[in-house]
């Protein structure tokens, strides 16, 4: 019954914007984690594989890189949030680069290298603000000391930090930059350079040139969404995802009557119902009930009555509508569009969520 549609067209078509955008001399990590945001991660990293501004696919955690691997995709991965050091051998033997986000993990990749006589190649990340992962500010120079004494078995390939708030402060944004401009300059003063310094995500890529750096982090704006609403005009971006699902049942409700669990939402008038086998299970938001639109015939169909696990419940009272027709939950038709940011809207919180959840049941398809 329900699909989930990837539009390959528009992800290549935001990756053209983003390049053009950031320019030639600027790095791409285009960031995979999360099943690429809802996307299908081994489709989204072979089609990312092809352009050589891609320094290296981005993802969380190990297992994903190695996933990846085993599925053929050959693209430098850089590891950048959940690595301990139970993870290393993996690493190692899948050949991702690893991100060293404390002093501890840094002095594990070092002992891995001695005792298998090797180089490891990797990034270290600092904290500048985010206060989630990364080396201390004050930890600088210790960190450059230790790089140094074992220049033997480390290589330090790039130089990273994470926004907090890139997508609304810009002071504090200009802030976190200066602080990470500041790292860099002590790696440089003593003779430490990094191939790669990066750390402007989507909402830092749109609103603040200057983060860019060599190389940009960029995620949800490839999949087609800014992150903040005053960043939508920055360049053209297409909505990546389209979730679709089917009518399974029409039937009359009665005025008076109520609709699904809890009948929160009781017809004022005899009314024509669909039922759409799409559901909470499926990525839905429960917390949108009674709020959101489907389209169905090309037309705004408004959902009535609380989402269930398998389906919820629109009104065609003044639609021409037969079973196992098409409904789009998110997805555009005849100038009508409904998007992650409408739903992420309506439920509390962000598209990003909205992304990450929908349409990765086993039940839906992926196109
Ligand atoms: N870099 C890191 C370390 C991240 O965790 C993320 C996503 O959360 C990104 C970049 C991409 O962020 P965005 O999707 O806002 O572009």
């Amino acid at each position: 019954h329900s699909r989930s549609i990837v539009h390959l067209d528009n992800l290549h078509y935001n990756f053209g914007q983003i390049s053009q955008f950031v320019g030639k001399s600027v790095n791409i990590i285009p960031v995979i984690k999360a099943d690429a945001y809802g996307h299908g991660i081994v489709r989204i990293a072979k089609e990312l594989s092809i352009y050589p501004n891609v320094a290296y696919l981005g993802i969380a955690h190990i297992k994903e890189g190695a996933m990846l691997r085993k599925r053929g995709v050959k693209k430098p991965i850089l590891a950048m949030s959940c690595l301990d050091s139970f993870d290393i051998n993996t690493m190692h033997e899948f050949s991702i680069t690893p991100v060293a986000h404390n002093i501890t993990l840094l002095e594990r990749l070092i002992d891995y290298a001695k005792l298998n006589n090797t180089r490891i190649k990797l990034h270290l990340k600092f904290d500048t603000g985010m206060a989630r992962l990364g080396i201390r500010e004050e930890e600088t120079q210790k960190t450059i000391e230790l790089c140094k004494q074992n220049d033997k078995y480390i290589e330090i390939d790039g130089l990273m930090s994470h926004f907090s708030d890139s997508e609304s402060d810009a002071q504090w944004t200009k802030k976190q930059l200066n602080r990470f401009k500041n790292i860099i300059k002590m790696f440089y003063d003593s003779g430490i350079y990094p191939r790669l310094t990066h750390i402007a995500n989507s909402g830092a890529i749109l609103s603040f040139k200057d983060t860019h750096l060599n190389c940009v982090r960029p995620g949800l704006a490839m999949y087609g969404y800014a992150p903040a609403v005053n960043l939508k005009k920055i360049i053209d971006l297409k909505p990546v995802l389209e979730i679709q699902s089917q009518l399974i049942n029409i039937h009359v409700l009665k005025k008076g009557e109520g609709i699904s669990y809890s009948r929160t939402f009781v017809a004022d008038k005899d009314m024509k119902v669909g039922v759409v086998a799409f559901g909470y299970a499926d990525g839905l938001p429960r917390s949108i009930s009674n709020k959101f639109y489907c389209i169905v015939n090309g037309q705004r169909s408004k959902s009535i009555g609380t989402v269930c696990m398998d389906m919820f419940m629109c009104d065609l009272t003044d639609i021409e509508a037969k079973v196992s027709d098409d409904v789009i939950i998110m997805g555009q038709k005849n100038g009508i569009s409904i998007t992650a940011d409408e739903l992420a809207q309506k439920a509390g919180t962000i598209s990003y969520e909205i992304l990450t959840n929908i349409g990765k049941s086993i039940r839906v398809k992926r196109v």
